[in-house]
Protein backbone atom coordinates (compact mmCIF):
# COMPACT_ATOMS: atom_id res chain seq x y z
CA UNK A 1 0.00 0.00 0.00
CA UNK A 2 1.10 3.56 -0.91
CA UNK A 3 0.57 4.80 2.81
CA UNK A 4 3.01 2.04 3.99
CA UNK A 5 6.04 2.77 1.05
CA UNK A 6 9.28 3.40 3.01
CA UNK A 7 11.63 6.22 1.96
CA UNK A 8 13.83 4.43 -1.20
CA UNK A 9 15.78 7.71 -1.80
CA UNK A 10 16.71 11.41 -0.56
CA UNK A 11 18.32 14.13 -1.59
CA UNK A 12 20.56 16.40 0.78
CA UNK A 13 21.88 19.81 1.62
CA UNK A 14 24.22 20.94 3.87
CA UNK A 15 24.71 24.56 5.00
CA UNK A 16 25.67 26.56 7.89
CA UNK A 17 23.31 27.63 10.46
CA UNK A 18 21.91 31.01 9.93
CA UNK A 19 23.33 32.78 12.92
CA UNK A 20 26.71 31.54 12.55
CA UNK A 21 27.58 31.81 8.97
CA UNK A 22 31.24 31.02 8.39
CA UNK A 23 31.23 28.94 11.28
CA UNK A 24 31.06 25.32 12.03
CA UNK A 25 28.11 24.43 12.60
CA UNK A 26 26.01 22.58 9.35
CA UNK A 27 22.77 21.50 9.74
CA UNK A 28 21.31 19.09 6.85
CA UNK A 29 18.38 19.12 4.78
CA UNK A 30 16.87 16.05 3.25
CA UNK A 31 14.28 16.12 1.00
CA UNK A 32 12.90 12.47 0.54
CA UNK A 33 10.55 11.05 -2.01
CA UNK A 34 7.76 10.64 0.00
CA UNK A 35 5.12 13.20 1.70
CA UNK A 36 5.64 12.05 5.74
CA UNK A 37 2.51 14.02 6.94
CA UNK A 38 0.72 10.76 7.62
CA UNK A 39 3.69 9.05 9.85
CA UNK A 40 3.87 12.10 12.25
CA UNK A 41 1.44 10.85 14.97
CA UNK A 42 3.57 7.78 15.21
CA UNK A 43 6.94 9.87 15.70
CA UNK A 44 5.05 11.64 18.10
CA UNK A 45 4.24 8.81 20.24
CA UNK A 46 7.93 7.03 20.13
CA UNK A 47 10.52 9.80 19.32
CA UNK A 48 13.02 11.25 22.28
CA UNK A 49 11.32 14.32 23.38
CA UNK A 50 8.82 14.72 20.57
CA UNK A 51 7.43 18.07 19.73
CA UNK A 52 4.15 17.92 17.32
CA UNK A 53 2.24 20.95 15.71
CA UNK A 54 -0.87 19.38 13.70
CA UNK A 55 -1.57 22.57 12.11
CA UNK A 56 1.69 23.18 10.39
CA UNK A 57 2.30 19.35 9.83
CA UNK A 58 5.27 19.49 11.82
CA UNK A 59 7.55 17.25 14.43
CA UNK A 60 10.85 17.85 16.12
CA UNK A 61 12.69 15.05 18.45
CA UNK A 62 15.91 14.05 19.73
CA UNK A 63 17.73 11.80 17.58
CA UNK A 64 20.99 9.75 18.56
CA UNK A 65 22.06 7.71 16.16
CA UNK A 66 22.40 3.97 15.88
CA UNK A 67 23.69 2.23 17.74
CA UNK A 68 25.01 3.86 21.24
CA UNK A 69 28.60 5.13 19.64
CA UNK A 70 27.26 8.61 20.02
CA UNK A 71 27.61 9.82 23.17
CA UNK A 72 26.19 13.11 24.80
CA UNK A 73 23.96 15.95 23.23
CA UNK A 74 21.85 14.06 20.33
CA UNK A 75 20.84 15.79 17.14
CA UNK A 76 17.81 17.51 16.53
CA UNK A 77 15.21 16.49 14.05
CA UNK A 78 12.38 18.21 12.32
CA UNK A 79 9.48 16.80 10.17
CA UNK A 80 7.67 18.95 8.08
CA UNK A 81 6.00 16.96 4.48
CA UNK A 82 9.03 15.64 2.32
CA UNK A 83 11.44 17.70 4.30
CA UNK A 84 13.32 16.48 7.19
CA UNK A 85 16.02 19.00 8.86
CA UNK A 86 19.20 17.59 10.96
CA UNK A 87 21.35 19.51 13.27
CA UNK A 88 23.82 20.24 14.16
CA UNK A 89 27.05 19.33 12.96
CA UNK A 90 30.53 20.08 12.52
CA UNK A 91 31.86 17.52 10.11
CA UNK A 92 30.60 16.75 6.77
CA UNK A 93 30.76 12.94 7.39
CA UNK A 94 28.87 12.60 10.43
CA UNK A 95 25.95 14.67 8.72
CA UNK A 96 26.22 12.23 6.00
CA UNK A 97 26.04 9.18 8.27
CA UNK A 98 23.59 10.65 10.92
CA UNK A 99 21.23 11.33 7.74
CA UNK A 100 21.54 7.61 6.34
CA UNK A 101 20.89 6.45 9.60
CA UNK A 102 17.88 8.98 10.67
CA UNK A 103 16.17 7.81 7.29
CA UNK A 104 16.91 4.44 8.63
CA UNK A 105 14.70 5.86 11.71
CA UNK A 106 12.02 6.93 10.07
CA UNK A 107 11.60 3.72 7.62
CA UNK A 108 11.30 1.21 10.94
CA UNK A 109 8.64 3.36 12.41
CA UNK A 110 7.08 2.94 8.90
CA UNK A 111 7.05 -0.50 8.70
CA UNK A 112 6.13 -0.63 12.59
CA UNK A 113 2.99 1.51 12.42
CA UNK A 114 0.64 -1.00 13.00
CA UNK A 115 1.90 -1.96 16.25
CA UNK A 116 2.61 1.61 17.63
CA UNK A 117 -0.46 3.71 19.18
CA UNK A 118 -0.45 7.35 17.18
CA UNK A 119 0.10 10.32 19.62
CA UNK A 120 -2.26 13.63 18.98
CA UNK A 121 -0.74 15.51 21.63
CA UNK A 122 -0.07 18.53 20.70
CA UNK A 123 3.71 20.82 21.75
CA UNK A 124 2.59 23.96 22.91
CA UNK A 125 5.34 26.33 21.45
CA UNK A 126 7.03 28.79 23.65
CA UNK A 127 6.68 32.49 24.20
CA UNK A 128 10.07 34.27 23.07
CA UNK A 129 8.93 36.87 26.21
CA UNK A 130 9.49 33.42 28.71
CA UNK A 131 12.73 32.93 27.28
CA UNK A 132 14.13 36.14 27.30
CA UNK A 133 13.93 36.27 31.15
CA UNK A 134 16.12 33.54 31.66
CA UNK A 135 18.77 34.80 28.76
CA UNK A 136 21.85 37.19 29.78
CA UNK A 137 20.28 40.08 28.75
CA UNK A 138 23.91 41.34 27.57
CA UNK A 139 22.99 42.14 24.03
CA UNK A 140 26.56 41.05 23.38
CA UNK A 141 25.36 40.28 19.66
CA UNK A 142 27.60 36.88 19.98
CA UNK A 143 25.00 34.32 18.75
CA UNK A 144 24.67 36.33 15.81
CA UNK A 145 21.66 38.71 16.79
CA UNK A 146 21.54 42.01 17.83
CA UNK A 147 19.57 42.01 20.76
CA UNK A 148 18.70 38.68 23.55
CA UNK A 149 15.08 39.62 22.38
CA UNK A 150 15.69 38.82 18.47
CA UNK A 151 17.13 35.91 19.78
CA UNK A 152 14.71 34.48 22.15
CA UNK A 153 11.95 35.29 18.82
CA UNK A 154 14.50 32.69 16.92
CA UNK A 155 14.54 29.94 19.49
CA UNK A 156 10.84 30.18 20.31
CA UNK A 157 10.52 29.35 16.28
CA UNK A 158 13.09 26.77 16.73
CA UNK A 159 14.99 28.19 14.33
CA UNK A 160 18.38 28.91 16.03
CA UNK A 161 20.00 26.24 19.20
CA UNK A 162 19.94 27.50 22.48
CA UNK A 163 23.43 26.40 22.27
CA UNK A 164 24.09 29.48 20.27
CA UNK A 165 23.81 31.74 23.35
CA UNK A 166 27.82 31.33 24.44
CA UNK A 167 27.21 33.54 27.55
CA UNK A 168 24.52 31.03 29.03
CA UNK A 169 26.46 28.84 31.16
CA UNK A 170 25.67 25.52 30.17
CA UNK A 171 23.44 23.37 33.03
CA UNK A 172 23.41 26.46 34.79
CA UNK A 173 19.69 27.38 36.30
CA UNK A 174 18.72 29.54 33.35
CA UNK A 175 19.72 27.27 30.72
CA UNK A 176 17.62 24.25 32.37
CA UNK A 177 14.40 26.53 32.51
CA UNK A 178 15.17 27.45 28.95
CA UNK A 179 15.80 23.76 28.09
CA UNK A 180 12.33 22.88 29.95
CA UNK A 181 10.62 25.22 26.96
CA UNK A 182 12.21 24.33 24.27
S1 LIG B 1 24.80 35.49 22.77
FE1 LIG B 1 23.27 35.32 24.39
S2 LIG B 1 23.66 37.13 25.66
FE2 LIG B 1 24.63 37.52 23.69
S3 LIG B 1 23.05 38.60 22.46
FE3 LIG B 1 22.89 36.43 22.00
S4 LIG B 1 21.31 35.72 23.41
FE4 LIG B 1 22.04 37.66 24.22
Amino acid sequence: MEELSIIKDYKMKLDYTACHAGSENLVATLTVDRDLTDLLPYINATAEKAKYISKLNWIKFNFRGFPEKYKGKPWTVAIQGETVSIRSFVEKDTANKISEECIKYINDIILQREQIEPSYKEWKQPKAIDIFKYLPKSNCKKCGFSTCMAFAAKLALDEVSLADCSELVLDSENYIKISEML
